[in-house]
């Protein structure tokens, strides 16, 4: 709930931390003018509209309309409870909460609790794989290669085979059942009580970004089947959402401004023991947009190693289209048959690996060369197939050279001649609206009044203005709904004496997106200078006065006429009243 923690603590927590600081770890911000701008880590972009104010300590983008201050921006980029992002940035800020709060922030949020419970899960499991018991788990890992200290550092655990390990050791620890049931960990018998979701498997814990256990994947030692299983979705997880590694990853990635996807837990955790750190896992066939938009986050070039049986195949074909929509580069590498990452990692090394990454295949050879070993590209039907495979793919490129080079490339490939490939194309609709797991982002103008947002921004610059306005104007004066309540909120902060900034603002605004846009927004209007702002400041109040004005003249005047068609001679007359001295109180002021 908002207002737990006393508003003077979030302000003094804001105003030691800085914005530019926060968003910069987390996606790259370019210097603009007074601002900074990025790429929005919110939707599907290719130019940035997300902009940083150092100044007013607050984020928005002019494509989707997310807005916020420091705790919104954690919030949001990491999945965060308000009062989690305040935790957060206080640690930052080196300040310390009152107990309560802390205390409240724990029982409040289920999300919290599921995090909690998952890393006791994960510690336990860690136990039984170090306890005597788990010594034929621990030597099949150490017999696949895998070492105790990657062991330690994927904190791998092991399920016993029993039906209730964790269930009892769990309700010793007063976790309820309706809990872990929640966490995905354990499963309804049928005959009423539960059982264990994991039972003799080796568990792999599933990390988000800041390395809390998200969810578990649990795989057999022998040859039984599902090779795996993994959590349901839970209200932290949600298949799609997270890469596999990432967490360790994301500094390497950085850094050879490349990452390496592959598909399972597995294949991620050898190459990565041998020193192969710019890499992650998809956990799933085909990779998400989501997946390729967090990605993006700190690279723009990907190469692809899925196993190269036909599922693989598949999957990459799938996830290559993704990446081409998100505008990244992708080469895909293959692994001889019958291999996987792990498994050629494991016979041939980390150098042999690496030279398969290099001779990555960029994504058009690659899907062509799969598209030829399915059909026959010199019989007519075969190169019909094939076309009708390719120009999809092909269409999606956005950048209209590399749709050309890819349309030349391809009649050649085809020997036909580039007009039919070209016309071919053009039969081919426009690529369908984006389709990412988040809303889809729409173009949201905000349609207001430029005036009312101007007078909101010159409010928020100097708190002079705000006086000004309300000696002038009420609240109701401002047209647009959500001005109108974002003034009545300015008003009544002047009231209390308190210092209004955008960033300490907005604290007040929990809940109300729609006005917490418009305060934003209001904010990047273009600067104005300092000897025109009080004349702009009046300007803009005398425009809103005689707005007021006209609605009210015009108001008058549809009750005249109503009252002259009802024949209500004695409202008319003190309505035609009413009139003239509005009329005459016009003329006044206009001379
Ligand atoms: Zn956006």
């Amino acid at each position: 709930m908002p207002g737990r923690i006393p508003e003077n603590i979030l302000e003094d927590i804001l105003s030691r931390v800085d914005i530019v600081e926060i968003i910069s770890g987390s996606i790259p911000l370019r210097r603009a003018g007074r601002n900074f701008k990025a790429l929005c880590p919110f939707h599907h972009e290719k130019t940035a509209s997300f902009m940083v104010s150092p100044d007013r300590q607050i984020y928005h983008c002019f494509g989707c309309g997310k807005s916020g201050n420091a705790f919104g921006f954690l919030m949001e980029y990491e999945r965060l409870e308000f009062l989690e992002a305040v935790e957060a940035l206080a640690k930052k800020a080196g300040i310390m909460l009152p107990e309560a709060e802390k205390q409240d922030a724990k029982t409040v949020s289920l999300v919290t609790q599921l995090y909690k419970i998952n890393e006791l899960t994960a510690f336990f499991y860690a136990q039984n794989l170090i306890s005597a018991q788990g010594a034929p788990a621990r030597n099949y890992l150490l017999g696949r290669g895998i070492k105790e200290e990657t062991i330690k550092l994927f904190k791998l655990g092991l399920a016993q085979d029993k039906w209730d390990a964790l269930i009892s050791h769990l309700r010793a620890k007063n976790i309820s059942l309706s809990l872990l049931e929640k966490a995905g960990l354990i499963l309804n018998k049928e005959g009423g009580g539960y059982y264990d979701r994991f039972r003799n498997r080796i568990i792999f814990p599933i990390f988000d970004i800041k390395s809390r256990e998200l969810a578990f994947g649990a795989r057999v030692m022998d040859n039984a089947l599902p090779k795996y299983i993994n959590s349901p979705e839970t209200p932290i997880y949600i298949k799609g959402r997270n890469l596999y590694g990432l967490h360790l990853a994301r500094e390497a990635i950085k850094e050879a401004d490349y990452a390496v996807v592959v598909e399972g837990y597995l294949d991620f955790i050898m190459p990565y023991q041998e020193g192969i750190n710019n890499i992650v896992a998809s956990l799933g066939t085909a990779l998400t947009a989501e997946q390729a938009r967090l990605l993006k986050r700190y690279t723009q070039n990907i190469v692809m190693i899925y196993d190269s049986d036909k599922a693989g195949e598949l999957a990459t074909l799938r996830s290559l289209d993704i990446f081409i929509e998100e505008g990244i580069n992708v080469k895909v590498a293959s692994l001889p048959q019958g291999f996987d990452p792990d498994s050629f990692v494991r016979k041939n090394g980390a150098a042999a690996f690496k030279v398969k990454i290099k001779e990555a295949q960029n994504l058009f050879d690659y899907k062509l060369n799969i598209l030829k070993a399915r059909h026959n590209i010199k019989e007519p039907e075969g190169k019909a197939r094939i076309a009708s495979d390719m120009l999809p793919t092909i269409k999606k490129f956005k950048n209209l050279i590399l749709r050309a080079e890819y349309t030349r490339k391809f009649a050649e490939a085809l020997n036909v001649a580039e007009h039919y490939v070209a016309e071919e194309l053009q039969k081919i609709k426009e690529d369908r609206p984006y389709t990412g797991l988040n809303e889809p982002p729409s173009k949201k103008a905000l349609n207001i009044n430029p005036t009312e947002k101007l007078l909101i921004k010159l409010m928020l610059e100097e708190a002079e203005f705000i006086n000004r306005i309300k000696d002038n104007l009420e609240p109701a004066d401002f047209q647009d709904e959500r001005i109108s309540r974002i003034v009545s909120i300015i008003f009544d902060l002047m009231k209390d004496g308190q210092e209004i900034v955008p960033h300490k603002l907005i604290n007040h605004l929990k809940g109300q997106d729609d006005i917490l846009q418009v305060v934003c927004e209001s904010t990047f209007l273009p600067e104005v200078s300092g000897q025109d702002r009080e004349k702009i400041v009046d300007d803009c109040i005398q425009r809103l006065k005689n707005e007021r004005l006209r609605l009210k003249r015009q108001h008058l005047h549809e009750e005249i006429k109503t009252a002259q068609l009802l024949g209500d001679e004695e409202k008319l007359g003190r309505l035609m009243q009413e009139f003239h001295l509005l009329v005459t109180a016009k003329a006044q002021k206009d001379k």
